[in-house]
C-alpha cells in the first residue's frame, strides 16, 4: 500500500497521543519516523511504532521527559535524556550543539540515556542546514546484536556513525550508516516481507554465513513481533576489521565516555548514547576558500567514471534525497504487514487507519 507522508505522520501522532504523549512529542515521533521512511530508510520509519508503543507501556521509554543539561561550558554540554523519547532528546541535543558552535566556532555535545534516536542522518542534516559540519558516534545500550571481526559472539550494538558537510549553494554531503553489515531494522524489514537481505550479512554460531532473519530473531512465526534475543546468531560488523574497529570506537565514545553505557555485558536498559562534534567552517579561516576547495573536490569526485555502463557515482546523501523527492510526490510505500501493525496500534484509541489515507 501507499500513503501520503502527511496522513501517515498524523496517524502516528494520534497513536502516540492515544498512548499518553503530549501532542507536540507525538507529532515529533510521527514526523521523524516518517522522515526516515521518506529517505528510504524504512528500517527506521513507522515499522518501529509497535516497538515504541511496547517500550512506552513497559516504562522502557518515558513520555514527556525533559532532557537535562548536566554539564555545561561554552563549547561542551553533557545532556541526560533520562530515557525520554529520542525524537525529543535528539533535536534538543542537536540544536544545543548548533547554538554552541555558532557562538564558539566548535562544540561537542554528549547525549546519554536517550530513547531510540532513529535515523542519525537526521541530526547531521539539521546541523548541515544550519551551515555546520558535524560528526556523530552512536551506540545502543541493551542491544547486543553484532559480532566483531573474527568472532561469532555478539559484542556490539549496530552502533551507527554519521557525518554531515554543508556545501555552499548545493545540497550537503550526509554519510550515515550502521557499523553492522546491515542495520537491525533491515533484518526486521526483511523478516516482514520487505527487501531481502544481501548474502552473508549474518553469522550462525558455527561460523556459517547467513541471510535468513531467523539467524537473528529465531524461528519466524505468524506474528510481526520480532525479538533479537531469540536468535542464536549475530549480524556481522561491516568492512571486516576496519568496520569492526569503528563499531568499537562508537561503543567507547558514545557508550563509555558519555556515561550512557556500552551494549554489554549483561542486561541493560535500552538507550542510545551519542557523541556529536559540531564545527563552523568559519572557524577554519576563510569561508570562501573552504567553499571553493569543497566545490572543486566534489566536482572532481562526481567526475569519476562509473565502473559499469549504467552505473553512477553518487555522493552520500544523494540516494536519500532522490527517494525523498519521489516519496513526497508519490506517497510512502508500506508492506501490508507493516500497515496492519499500524492499524492494530490505532484500534485501542478508536483510530481508523484507513481514514488517514485521504
Ligand atoms: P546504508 O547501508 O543504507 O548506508 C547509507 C549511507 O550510504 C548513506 O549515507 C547513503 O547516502 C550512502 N549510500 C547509499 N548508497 C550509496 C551509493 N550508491 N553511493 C554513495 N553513497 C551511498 O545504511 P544502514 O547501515 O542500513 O543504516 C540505516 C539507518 O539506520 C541509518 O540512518 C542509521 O543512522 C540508522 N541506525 C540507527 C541506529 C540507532 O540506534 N538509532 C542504529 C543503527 C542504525
Amino acid at each position: 500500500m501507499q500513503i501520503a507522508a502527511a496522513g501517515l505522520t498524523a496517524f502516528v501522532r494520534d497513536i502516540f497521543v492515544g498512548e499518553g504523549c503530549t501532542p507536540e512529542e507525538a507529532e515529533r515521533i510521527g514526523r521523524y519516523l516518517v522522515a526516515a521512511n521518506l529517505t528510504g530508510h524504512d528500517s527506521h520509519g513507522v515499522i518501529r511504532v509497535p516497538r515504541y508503543v511496547g517500550w512506552l507501556r513497559e516504562g522502557e521509554v518515558v513520555a514527556g521527559q525533559a532532557p537535562e543539561v548536566v554539564s555545561d561550558s561554552p563549547s561542551f554540554a553533557l545532556v541526560d535524556a533520562h530515557y525520554g523519547f529520542g525524537q525529543t532528546a535528539g533535536p534538543f541535543a542537536t540544536q544545543l550543539g548548533i547554538a554552541k558552535a555558532r557562538q564558539n566556532g566548535v562544540a561537542i555535545v554528549a547525549l546519554r540515556h536517550a530513547g531510540h534516536l532513529g535515523r542519525i542522518g537526521e541530526w547531521a542534516e539539521q546541523a548541515a542546514a544550519a551551515g555546520l559540519v558535524s560528526v556523530h558516534f552512536v551506540n545502543v545500550a541493551g542491544s547486543l546484536l553484532v559480532a566483531p571481526y573474527g568472532s561469532v559472539d555478539r559484542r556490539f550494538s549496530t552502533a551507527p556513525f554519521a557525518a554531515g558537510f554543508p556545501v555552499a549553494g548545493a545540497e550537503p554531503v550526509i554519510l550515515d550508516f550502521a557499523t553492522s553489515a546491515v542495520a537491525e531494522g533491515k533484518v526486521l524489514v526483511a523478516s516482514q516481507g520487505g527487501k531481502p537481505l544481501p548474502e552473508g550479512v549474518l553469522i550462525e554460531p558455527d561460523g556459517r554465513l547467513s541471510r535468513d532473519p531467523a539467524t537473528l530473531f529465531g524461528p519466524i512465526e505468524g506474528t510481526p513481533e520480532r525479538d533479537s534475543r531469540k536468535g542464536a546468531g549475530a549480524i556481522r560488523a561491516f568492512g571486516e576489521h576496519k568496520g569492526s574497529g569503528l563499531a568499537l570506537m562508537c561503543e567507547l565514545l558514545a557508550g563509555a565516555l558519555t556515561g550512557s553505557g556500552t551494549s554489554g555485558p549483561g542486561p541493560k536498559r535500552f538507550c542510545n548514547g551519542m557523541l556529536s562534534v559540531y564545527l563552523t567552517p568559519e572557524a577554519f579561516g576563510s569561508q570562501d576558500a573552504v567553499a571553493a576547495e569543497t566545490r572543486t573536490y566534489l566536482d572532481f569526485f562526481k567526475g569519476a567514471r562509473a565502473a559499469s555502463p549504467d552505473g553512477e557515482v553518487l555522493l552520500p546523501g544523494e540516494p536519500e534525497r532522490r527517494t525523498r523527492a519521489q516519496r513526497l510526490s508519490e506517497g510512502v510505500p508500506l508492506p501490508d504487514p507493516v500497515w496492519a501493525t499500524l492499524i492494530a496500534a490505532g484500534r485501542p484509541h478508536g483510530l481508523d487507519g484507513e481514514t488517514y489515507r485521504g
